[in-house]
Order: structure tokens, then C-alpha cells, then sequence
């Protein structure tokens, strides 16, 4: 069956050629013989070649361009860009595929920034987790699944569909089992030498959050490195211990974990004793406290605590454009705070994964909460997410994690 054909408004093909994968119902002429979920040929208003993606006319994005190139979107060709995918993981997955790295974590297939708009695969040691965006992921899980189990060993594969942009594609949330067996209740995983519970059926996002473990190694580093004598870490926003588990690692160190989330703070707990960290040499664990990060944050200025190193690593607070000044205030009211609690010559690392705030953006935010705190600070370095989770070079909203590690004064 020939592919519909979607023809774009006169001027509107600029953002194709420049290959961004999106393309909204606003730029579309018409779409002729074109079914939801299926192929479409792009093509500019006298009926040159532009592009070839998957059509759903539920959607606001009407297409997601898959390939600039004048081919077949067969299954050779999801075969050929998983793998390519996959094989861009380098050392993650020779390690894995070795044996060395039996319990690695890591993200296999990130969506656009992978040129496969709409599908994220996660690996957690022998499982893998698949996150079908769109409908026309949702239409070809199956045989995605089976050229995954083809390519990447696992014992299975699992599906974490209950996302809420599935809505905009029509799309009801799903969960299950899409190849071999059901992984357990949950998944061990080990990061920079910590043990990890991972609960891939109902944790956030497929069950960790893995844009953040190099960030999650700089903080072991910078404690290892930086810290003889006993430092306090105040983690906000730990959802299951990921940074403040890092303080317990490297000894000495004594964490303090706020979330709002009972069943994060319990694994949190899980974690630590699944590591031995429970009670450290010093005879210190750390806290875990059920929390607002806003109304924490403000009591604990008034009863003048202080703490060597901060990490905040907040939810996402813009979901579009017309959220990102009450977004900005919720980042500076957090970071003045933190600020008033850093001990002069600790350390504030601090995050924004609000694709909406710009890196530029989130550090004139900070730069704004310094300068209402009176306190000095020094960037060491801009942040962002590991090497597993590459950002496409045409495709800006991929980059929304960012984040900045500050001396304070
Ligand atoms: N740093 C973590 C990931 C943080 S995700 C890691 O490395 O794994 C954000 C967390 O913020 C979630 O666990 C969520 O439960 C929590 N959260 C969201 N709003 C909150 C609030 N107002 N106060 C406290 N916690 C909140």
C-alpha cells in the first residue's frame, strides 16, 4: 500500500529542511490518504520530496518525521535505528553485554534525540523498560519489542505507557509485559558501586531517574575528594535517595532526604540498607522527612540550620511557555533559600529539567537568588544529562535537564 501524502503550506518547510522532527497541523495544506498511526510522505506544495514520518491527526504534532531521506519506514529500517541506537550506548553496553556490568542502568533509545520521535527504552540490568509516546509507536510496539529482544538480551521486556502526553495523541496509559517474563517487584540496579531497589512498575518516569547518575557520580566524587571530617547533605526533592545516598557511600557524611512522596522516602530507606549504609561506621543514617521543599526549606532558615553541600533536583515546573515566570519564582524561592543554608565554602548543586527554562534562563533565575541571599558563588560547572541521554542537535526541547554545581561564600 502506497504511503499517504502530507503537503505543507507554501514557506512552512523551512523547520523540515532543518530537520526538526516535528511537524504541527498549523504548516499542513492537507493530508491525503493518510490513516492514523501510519506512514506519510512529506512533501513541499509542488510535490517535492521533504521527509517521511508517521501521521495522527489527534495530535497537534500531526507528524513525526522519522527519516529526511527518500526510503522505506520498513521494519529493516526500525531494525537499523534501534541498533544504532543501541550501539551508541559504547561502553554502557559492552559492558553489559560482557558480563561485566550485570546490574548497569542505562537509557538505550531517547526518543527524538535518537531520530525514533515518541519511544524511550530503559535498561535496568536484565530488563528492559519501553515507553510508547505516540500512536504510531503505540501501533508497532510489538515489533519493536521483538527487534529488541533480537538485539539487546533480556529476560523481558516491559511496558510503562501510563503517561499523561498520551492523551494528546488519544492514547489511554497502559502498562505490561510486552516480552518474556515479568520482572520482579523490584529490579536491583547498581550505579557508581550503590545498589539500587527499582520499582519499574509504578516508580516515576520507567523507574529511575537515570538522566541524573553522572551528576549523581560528581556529587560521590566531590565528597570523596572534598570532605576529611564529618559534612551534612541536604538532599531535596530525593524521591528514592539517588544523590543522598552518596553522602552514606563515601562515609562520614550525614544525609538528610526530603520528599513529599511516602512510598519514595520508604525505598529511599530500602536503599540505604540494601547497601549496609543503614547505620554508617559513625554510627550516623541519614533522615528521611515527608515534606513540602518550599515549607521545609523556609522553617529550616528560621531554625538556622546549615548544611556543606545542597543538592536540588526539583519535578518540572513549566510544561509550556505560559508557565515559566510562576516556574522561575518557584526555582528562585527555592535556590535564595538554599543559598541562606549553605555553610561558606559548601557547595549548591542545582537543577531545572523544565524544557520551557532555557539553561540561560535558569541561571539568570539563580544568579537572581544570590543576589537576594547576599551570599558569593562561584560556577565549577554547568550540568546536564549523562552520555545515555544525548540531545539531537536539531531538536532544542530535547535538552531540558540543566543544572549548575556552585561554591557558595
Ligand atoms: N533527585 C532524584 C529525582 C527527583 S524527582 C533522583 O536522583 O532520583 C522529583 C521528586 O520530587 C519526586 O520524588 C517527587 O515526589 C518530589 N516532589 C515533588 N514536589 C515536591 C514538593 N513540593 N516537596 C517535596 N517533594 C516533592
Amino acid at each position: 500500500m502506497a504511503d499517504g501524502i502530507v503537503t505543507i503550506k507554501k514557506g512552512r518547510e523551512k523547520p523540515i529542511i532543518q530537520q526538526h522532527p516535528w511537524i504541527f497541523s498549523g504548516a499542513i495544506e492537507n493530508a491525503k490518504d493518510a490513516s492514523p498511526g501510519d506512514i506519510v510522505t512529506v512533501v513541499k506544495h509542488d510535490g517535492t520530496f521533504l521527509a517521511r514520518g508517521y501521521w495522527n491527526a489527534k495530535s497537534q504534532i500531526q507528524v513525526r518525521i522519522l527519516t529526511w531521506h527518500d526510503e522505506p519506514i520498513d521494519e529493516d529500517w526500525w531494525r537499523r535505528m534501534l541498533r544504532r541506537a543501541i550501539e551508541g550506548r559504547g561502553i554502557k553496553n559492552i559492558a553489559y553485554e560482557r558480563g561485566d556490568a550485570p546490574q548497569s542502568a542505562y537509557r538505550m533509545v531517547n526518543a527524538e534525540n535518537d531520530f525514533l520521535s515518541g519511544l524511550v527504552v530503559d535498561r535496568y540490568g536484565e530488563w528492559l523498560v519501553l515507553q510508547a509516546l505516540t500512536l504510531g509507536i503505540d501501533n508497532r510496539k510489538g515489533m519493536i519489542a521483538r527487534i529488541l529482544s533480537e538485539i539487546a538480551p533480556s529476560r523481558g521486556i516491559y511496558e510503562r505507557s501510563d503517561v499523561d502526553v498520551r492523551g494528546k495523541e488519544g492514547l489511554k496509559p497502559e502498562k505490561g509485559v510486552l516480552f518474556g517474563e515479568e520482572p520482579p517487584e523490584h529490579i536491583i540496579i547498581q550505579e557508581h558501586g550503590i545498589k539500587f531497589h527499582v520499582d519499574v512498575r509504578d516508580g516515576h518516569k520507567t523507574g529511575f531517574y537515570l538522566d541524573q547518575t553522572d551528576n549523581r557520580g560528581l556529587l560521590n566524587n566531590l565528597l570523596s575528594s572534598d570532605f576529611d571530617g564529618p559534612c551534612r547533605l541536604l538532599n531535596l526533592f530525593s524521591y528514592t535517595g539517588g544523590f543522598g545516598l552518596q553522602a552514606l557511600a563515601t562515609g562520614g557524611a550525614h544525609g538528610v532526604d526530603i520528599d513529599s512522596s511516602h512510598a519514595a522516602l520508604e525505598l529511599a530507606e530500602k536503599n540505604a540498607q540494601l547497601n549496609g549504609f543503614h547505620l554508617n561506621e559513625h554510627g550516623q543514617s541519614a533522615d528521611y522527612i515527608q515534606a513540602d521543599v518550599f515549607e521545609y526549606l523556609h522553617d529550616a532558615v528560621t531554625r538556622g540550620e546549615e548544611y556543606d553541600i545542597i543538592v536540588c533536583d526539583p519535578p518540572k515546573f513549566a510544561f509550556n511557555a505560559q508557565q515559566v515566570d510562576k516556574a522561575a519564582r518557584g526555582y528562585k524561592d527555592l535556590n535564595l533559600n538554599a543559598f541562606k543554608l549553605i555553610k561558606s565554602g559548601g557547595y549548591l548543586m542545582t537543577f531545572s529539567c523544565s524544557g520551557a527554562i532555557s539553561a540561560d534562563l535558569f541561571q539568570k533565575i539563580v544568579f537572581g537568588a544570590l543576589a537576594d541571599s547576599g551570599r558569593q558563588a562561584q560556577i565549577l560547572k554547568h550540568l546536564g544529562p549523562g552520555d545515555d541521554h544525548p540531545v539531537a542537535l536539531t531538536f532544542p526541547e530535547g535538552a531540558y535537564l540543566k543544572g549548575l554545581l556552585l561554591r557558595v561564600y
